[in-house]
């Protein structure tokens, strides 16, 4: 319990990545990406289309499109072709062509690499540059997408009400700075392939002692 909420210890949250990390020992980032520029572009699209789907449209795009510079050139009509089996394209496109346009022009046609100058740019919120600060640059940050942000709030690591940047920080509280990234990776294949948004696998959890969540889930009549 704190403060009358029940909720997960510093110490209690890290046994329990730890225990994701034992199931998932592979678990690392499944967005393809071969210079940081391309790992940005895929990190854009990513949003709300899975990684597999993004790594099907990309390695055409990338071909297509080298550097920063090629795709200032274009329009986001000739982007659209590439990415149309995304959710969302319309509008991806035009970051995808934006944010090359800003690379070229306020940054010399290098992906910045400091929160500030990277969330300044079309389509880069806080997750994608916390992603792409930590898997291209090796700055410690704690991304939280939507599988993070689902694991942690049914498993009480955070308040009920937490926002997702409240998820960050209290993550980022609870695990040493060093583990940051392999943490995310964790929580992210927990949840999914363990703890997914529609089923989680509650019965055969290994958390299920600490899941409160779960617990309700398994005890309910409608179970089974
Ligand atoms: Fe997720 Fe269920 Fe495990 Fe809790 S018990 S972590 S809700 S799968």
């Amino acid at each position: 319990m704190i403060g009358g909420i029940y909720m997960l210890s510093d110490q209690e949250t890290r046994d329990a990545i730890k225990v994701m990390r034992e199931h998932f020992p592979e678990a690392s980032t499944t967005l393809d990406g071969d210079t940081v520029f391309h790992f940005l572009l895929a990190t854009i699209l990513s949003a709300q289309s899975t990684d597999h789907a993004v790594n099907q449209v990309t390695p055409a795009l990338f071909d297509r499109f080298p550097t920063p510079q090629s795709l200032a050139a274009v329009e986001p009509s000739d982007v659209e072709p590439f990415i149309q089996r995304l959710g969302l394209y319309h509008n991806k496109a035009k970051f995808l062509v934006n944010c090359s346009r800003e690379i070229v022009t306020r940054f010399n046609g290098k992906v910045p690499h400091t929160l500030k100058e990277l969330t300044s740019l079309s389509g880069v919120g806080r997750k994608v540059a916390d992603v792409v600060l930590a898997e291209c640059f090796n700055i410690p940050a704690f991304p939280v997408d939507t599988h993070v942000n689902r694991v942690a709030h049914r498993l009480a690591m955070v308040s009920p009400k937490a926002s997702r940047l409240q998820v960050e920080k209290r993550l980022m509280q609870a695990v040493p700075k060093e583990h940051w990234l392999d943490a995310h990776h964790s929580m992210i294949f927990w949840g999914r392939y363990q703890c997914t948004a529609r089923h989680p696998q509650c019965a055969a959890c290994p958390l299920l002692k600490i899941c409160q969540y779960g617990q309700s889930i398994t005890q309910s009549p409608d179970h089974y």
